[in-house]
């Protein structure tokens, strides 16, 4: 019997407690979600035994006649769902696909010009010690003090005063959509190129519900583990055939060695399934779960307490909860609603009067919950939950008797 039960009975353990952890607790990291069994039998296929440095038909090993059609797959999924004329599916992660766009189009040295991390920007985005920031000479941009949102006129000003070689657009915790078109305006004006990363609301972007940047980025980088629901893993679209070929090999050689086949047969069968309607009622049934989010968080109970949404609302899958005037903290509010078996992340806000590791702010997403089933009723149900935890006094066993209640009536991987 060679089953991880016996080869190695403690990591055994940690996927049963795991797979125990995610049935019980309501998932709300907006970056998380639920992969579909035929996904997991992919990625923990013996497509993870195969070498294939190149691309597909032009491969440095023997023997790479069958992954040959998986990559492929990946690629003409990936296209025909973006409506994007190239594809690279090699990266084998968001950040590995951000470091091979800046590989790819800019070089050491060059401005860049992107969201900054504690407005909602992710770490590639040019964080001081990230590579992207001791590479680039990174100028950053943040949202208006007053509404949250990327103020426009300021992207412009940074954008005409430093002439950047890219503009990036895309957030790790931002409750609105961009403005592709106008982005593009700027960097037509100044002469960079645009890069859009929409690891975020890719899912939404492939359901239709929300504005593409392919049409109007030089180049889009991706992950697919987030509202998409595939494996977790990156990808990068363009539609310019020089950007193109510079991708290719910005991530192998530029990057990577082999890539992660088993991984790349997963996100084919993710492409797959993005583009059939059950997914789009998904990803409309994740969006509304937001807003009823939103509207319960901004009642007068929860004002009262001095906890506000940034922006006020939200057009995508999470909120982001304000917690600058409340008594409770970010880290406070992340463990009371683990107690209570909901999973978020407490996320600095601008300005954040606490420390990073303690933070004014709370990201809560509704992608996961979505893919387990949830509609309106089981997300107005998990609103007043978190509404009534953040409040002072919250009785804690009350609420966790209500999560059980959802969780229960949602079984997430009965066949596992
Ligand atoms: N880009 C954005 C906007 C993200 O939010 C993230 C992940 O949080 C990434 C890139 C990086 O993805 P990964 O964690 O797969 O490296």
């Amino acid at each position: 019997n060679d089953s991880l039960a016996t080869v190695d009975p403690e990591i055994a353990a940690v996927l049963d407690d795991e797979l125990g952890r995610q049935q019980q607790y309501l998932e709300m990291i907006a970056s998380e979600n639920f992969v579909p069994v035929a996904v997991l039998e992919a990625q923990g296929s013996v497509l993870t035994n195969k070498y294939a440095e190149g691309y597909p038909g032009r491969r440095y090993y023997g023997g790479c006649e069958f992954v040959d059609v998986a990559e492929s797959l990946a690629i003409e999924r990936a296209k025909a769902l973006f409506g994007a004329e190239f594809a690279n599916v090699q990266p084998h992660s968001g950040a590995s696909a951000n470091a091979a766009v800046l590989h790819a189009i800019a070089r050491p040295g060059d401005t860049i010009l992107g969201l900054s991390l504690d407005h909602g920007g992710h770490l590639t985005h040019g964080m001081k010690i990230n590579f992207s920031g001791r590479l680039y000479d990174i100028v950053a941009y943040g949202v208006d003090a007053e509404t949250s949102r990327v103020d426009m006129d300021e992207v412009r000003r940074l954008a005409v005063e430093h002439k950047p070689k890219v503009i990036i657009a895309g957030w790790s915790a931002y409750p609105r959509q961009l403005d592709f078109a106008a982005f593009r305006a700027i960097a037509d004006e100044v002469g960079a190129l645009l890069w859009v990363d929409m690891a975020h609301f890719a899912g939404l972007v492939a359901a239709g519900i929300h504005p593409s940047p392919v049409p109007h980025a030089h180049v889009v980088s991706s992950t697919v583990h987030k509202t998409i629901g595939g494996p977790r893993s990156g990808f990068i679209l363009t539609n310019d055939a020089d950007i193109a070929k510079k991708i290719n090999s910005a991530v192998f050689p530029g990057q990577q060695g082999g890539p992660l086949m088993h991984v790349i047969a997963a996100k084919a069968t993710a492409f797959k399934l993005a583009a059939e309607p059950e997914f789009t009622e998904r990803q409309e049934r994740t969006v509304r779960g937001a807003q009823i989010l939103a509207e319960r968080l901004t009642q007068q109970d929860v004002a009262d307490a001095g906890i506000s949404l940034r922006s006020g609302g939200t057009d995508v899958h999470l909120v982001l909860v304000d917690l600058r005037d409340a008594a409770i903290d970010g880290k406070q509010a992340e463990d009371l609603l683990h107690e209570i078996r909901i999973t978020v992340n407490r996320n600095s806000v601008p300005n954040d009067p606490r420390p990073p590791m303690v933070t004014s702010g709370l990201r809560i997403g509704t992608p996961a919950l979505a893919t387990r089933g949830f509609g309106d009723d089981e997300f107005r149900e998990v609103a007043d939950v978190i509404a009534l935890a953040l409040l002072p006094g919250a009785d804690v066993a009350a609420l966790r008797a209500r999560v059980d209640a959802l969780a229960g009536a949602f079984p997430l991987y009965p066949t596992l």
